[in-house]
């Protein structure tokens, strides 16, 4: 179940209309390196917009979307921990992708 890492509020019924989770990554929280991936409902990523650098409907990520994110270096949030978050559950192919993709911009 994907639900808001903020507030634990699940997506539900609340889905439509813009009204429910999406992707974000934080710009500034401190130690934690660039970015770092979470699931916030519309309530919480407006309450921390100030740290917030990107928002995505969670409807429109794809595992291509969340790998756009590690290719252009907006995040080297845990890719595990990332697609926990934002499928519900890790696919493994899809984390050895981001894994990848994180060791070759530190390289
Ligand atoms: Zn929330």
């Amino acid at each position: 179940m994907v639900s808001c890492s903020r507030c634990g509020k699940t997506g539900g019924k609340e889905q439509v209309s813009g009204k429910g989770l999406s992707l974000v990554t934080l710009s500034c929280e401190e130690g934690m390196g660039s970015g770092r991936v979470l699931v916030y409902c519309q309530e919480c990523w407006i309450a921390m917009a100030d740290c917030v650098a990107e928002v995505i409907p969670l409807e429109m990520v794809s595992p291509g979307v969340l790998l756009d994110l590690y290719r252009t270096g907006k995040t080297t949030s845990d890719p595990f921990t990332a697609c926990q978050l934002v499928f519900g559950h890790a696919k493994p192919e899809l984390v050895r992708e981001a894994q990848a993709l994180i060791n070759s911009q530190c390289g």
